[in-house]
């Protein structure tokens, strides 16, 4: 099913009135893991870009936004980070709208990889990328999204994540102008997808929109409400405005709960059992499917490309509320009707 223009979708949550002490209880939740987490200085920020490696390290914010339309940030809630490898699960989505499952399983598989995510390679049983979250599965997304859309194709994504996180996003053109001339391993990747015949069109027409996609500035806030437009069955749950299709959002999850950490997701489904997408900007995007989504902002990385900081707030948060999605209490599926507004 495609996302209409502007209605709303069956099923989806009711803007809420959260209470006060409610509010509060989250809020001190978010507090809690925030100021446990804020002397951690492990990791390290993505160099690979001088426009990365100037961005200040210590930076640290999280919000959750629930599926009523209610978002709580605390830490660096204005600080703007490039949206970097997060943008990959919802250019899945958009594609998925455009061009359906079938013609989007065309083009990229659903299996993780096991190879790093920028890794010059395709699955050998099927010539085309493992799965979406890594670049080459990106990179596919980006082409057949320019072949279906035409020159139009950036803008409608800006639109789209604009229209999820509920507010006017842009690009940070100094980023992108960096990824665009450095960026030579992505482009093996493109010259590859076209070699196996993913894309017929000119590698570095599919690969300005790939690093403008990457370059675009968000907050923790945003990622949260991306994340709790995914929750929410592809409705922004502020705006009302519908993003994506119902069918996307549950492909495009799903790939995010086996793929969406680097080669850390298995670690992550085990420990955090939230399906999420993390970006190199030091940004995490999670979705607790009809609850809520959790945005966190810290900068340094693991070596996986995790942000450190991001990953033990995630956890953090999921063990004190019972998130996982297996978690023997089940608590996180009834997570809002607890705060007595689901
Ligand atoms: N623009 C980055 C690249 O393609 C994204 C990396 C990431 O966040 O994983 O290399």
């Amino acid at each position: 099913m495609e996302a209409a223009d502007s209605v709303e979708q069956p099923g989806h949550s009711k803007v809420g009135t959260l209470s006060i002490s409610a509010r509060a209880e989250i809020e001190g939740n978010l507090r809690r893991v925030h100021d446990q987490f804020l002397g951690n200085r492990e990791g390290k920020v993505a160099d690979y870009i001088p426009e990365l490696a100037k961005v200040p390290p210590d930076q640290f914010g999280l919000a959750i936004a629930l599926t009523t339309g209610e978002v709580i940030a605390v830490g660096d809630v204005d600080s703007r980070f490039t949206i970097q490898s997060t943008s990959k699960a919802l250019t899945l989505a958009l594609l998925l709208d455009t061009v359906g499952h079938q013609e989007t399983l065309r083009v990229v598989g659903t299996q993780p990889s096991g190879d790093p995510f920028n890794a010059i390679t395709l699955d050998p049983s099927t010539n085309r990328p493992f799965n979406p979250m890594v670049n080459a599965g990106a990179i596919a997304v980006s082409g057949r999204l320019l072949e279906a859309l035409g020159p139009s194709a950036f803008d409608q994504i800006l639109e789209h994540f604009s229209r999820a996180a509920g507010r006017e996003l842009t690009v940070d053109e100094n980023v992108f102008e960096s990824e665009r001339v450095t960026g030579h391993r992505n482009r093996a990747i493109g010259h590859l997808l076209r070699a196996a015949g993913v894309f017929d069109l000119p590698v570095d027409d599919v690969l300005d929109v790939y690093f403008r996609q990457c370059s675009i500035l968000v907050t923790v806030t945003d990622l949260a409400v991306m994340g709790a437009t995914l929750a929410n069955i592809g409705v922004n749950p502020a705006t009302r405005r519908a993003v994506f299709g119902v069918d996307a959002v549950r492909d495009t999850i799903s790939i995010m709960f086996t793929c969406g950490m680097y080669d850390g997701a298995g670690d992550w489904a085990c420990k955090v059992g939230v399906p999420a997408k993390s970006g190199v900007g030091g940004g995490i995007m999670a979705v607790l499917n009809r609850q809520l989504g959790i945005g966190v902002f810290s900068p340094r990385l693991d070596i996986a490309g995790n942000s450190v900081r991001g990953k033990l707030v995630c956890r953090s948060l999921a063990d004190e509320l019972g998130l996982h999605t297996f978690d023997w209490t089940n608590m996180g599926s009834s997570f809002l009707k607890a705060l007595g507004v689901g």
